[in-house]
């Protein structure tokens, strides 16, 4: 499957957000501030999903 510049971009920027809210989860696992941002970091991937799914129905050269 093909896809654009502006896709990789997109997955790119949201990767590493999931990437640093989980990552800081983990170092404080067990606390409120780690449980919140894990559930920041579930948001953040339905949120991608979503954001590439609509990038996928509108961009003329992804497909
Ligand atoms: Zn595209």
């Amino acid at each position: 499957m093909r896809t654009c510049h502006r896709l990789h971009r997109i997955r790119s920027g949201f990767e590493q957000d999931i990437l640093y809210l989980k990552n800081y989860a983990e170092r404080k696992a067990g606390t409120a501030t780690g449980k919140s941002s894990a559930k920041h970091a579930d948001t953040m991937r339905q949120n991608m999903a979503r954001a590439l799914s609509s990038h996928f129905e509108h961009c003329p050269e992804c497909g």
